[in-house]
């Protein structure tokens, strides 16, 4: 595919299509994909005399009820006090040390630091941190859950005050609360079929403006990573990734966009299947008329099936002083929370 284009503000990030994309029928109907679902997380939680009553329902609800919207909300407010979180500000390095914490909480093992040095076209340093947590390190089969931690460094769409801090609740904290409540939740729960690895990506707002409207910026943090894929994955690929941004807007609308579609069509749709059974009016099937670049673009030109979760229509907040947590809510959360976790226990 054509790697999407950075466009201009405020709808960066995003290219037009002239014509729409559809998800192909590659895959199980949805309700044989759903059923497929439902039964390893109700088996691998019971003990051998309950798993006759194994499909029902409700229990695979009590797991997938563990993920706490709540939990979630209150990582972003966590996460807001360290605002703004833009690359060499302090509040950099304190979101690094919260998700270092929070991650050694949930018993992932190991955190490793993916430090490097990343120059501006005018030779000015940036120190750069992905954090990256594996759980069940030795499984061969792996599946990244991504996100980017770096914030804005201010409201630069506030028409008031566009000099002023960025709180992005939703642009970038969201994406974050929801890695952290998975990972808490994976460690109370028997392992997944696959090994998961939760990166949380620096610098995906780019340097030269620190993503205060510059119209040509571009993700560090991500393309480093796909460039260095061997350092965490010396045999072979991850099986696919799944990456979060803009996910706890109030009314959450979630569609896939095409350049998702093109990377990963097949877990696309067994995503967004289960995402429309689980919370229907949150999750959309119709894609996006326009293609998304994040930072799922540069794991899908490694060649990792990739895609992306964004519900992109968030005005008039996006990146204003008004990106903030009561602008989100434990409801939208959950949903892609709950979705998710099912998605992670698939086959
Ligand atoms: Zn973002």
């Amino acid at each position: 595919m054509t790697p999407p284009s950075r466009a201009l503000p405020p709808r960066r990030g995003r290219t037009e299509l002239s014509t729409s994309s559809t998800i192909p029928q590659t895959v199980p109907s949805r309700w044989q994909r759903l059923a497929a679902v439902a039964i390893p997380l109700a088996l691998l939680a019971l003990p051998g005399p309950a798993r006759a009553q194994a499909q029902n329902p409700a229990q695979t609800q009590a797991q997938t009820e563990l993920w706490d919207g709540q939990r979630a909300m209150a990582s972003i407010g966590d996460l807001l006090r360290f605002t703004p979180r833009s690359m060499e500000t302090a509040g950099h390095q304190q979101t690094i040390d919260y998700i270092k914490g929070e991650l050694a909480k949930a018993k992932a093992d190991p955190v490793t630091l993916q430090r490097w040095v990343f120059r501006n076209d005018d030779g000015k340093p940036f120190a750069m941190t992905n954090i990256i947590a594996r759980f069940q390190p030795s499984n061969p089969r792996r599946v990244i859950v991504a996100t980017h931690y770096d914030s804005i460094v201010k409201a630069y769409r506030d028409a008031k005050t566009p000099d002023a801090p960025m709180p992005g609740a939703n642009n970038s904290s969201s994406g974050v609360a929801v890695l952290l409540e998975t990972a808490r939740v994976l460690s109370l729960l028997p392992a997944p079929p696959v090994g998961i690895d939760f990166v949380f990506f620096d610098g995906e707002e780019g340097s030269k403006s620190l993503g205060a409207g510059d119209p040509d910026f571009a993700p560090i943090g991500s393309p480093y990573f796909a460039a260095h894929l061997r350092d965490f994955y010396p045999a072979k690929k991850p099986e696919k990734a799944a990456v979060f941004d803009m996910v706890c807007d109030r009314d959450l609308h979630l569609k896939p966009d095409p350049s998702s579609i093109g990377s990963a069509a097949n877990e696309v749709k067994k995503f967004w299947d289960i995402g429309i059974k689980t919370a229907p009016s949150s999750f959309d099937a119709n894609p996006l008329p326009y293609a998304m670049s994040d930072d799922h673009s540069a794991l899908a030109e490694a060649g990792i099936p990739s895609f992306l979760v964004i519900d992109f229509e968030y005005e008039p907040f996006y990146n204003t002083t008004q990106d903030t947590l009561d602008k989100c809510s434990a409801k939208s959360l959950e949903a892609v929370g709950h979705t998710l976790l099912q998605y992670l226990y698939l086959p």
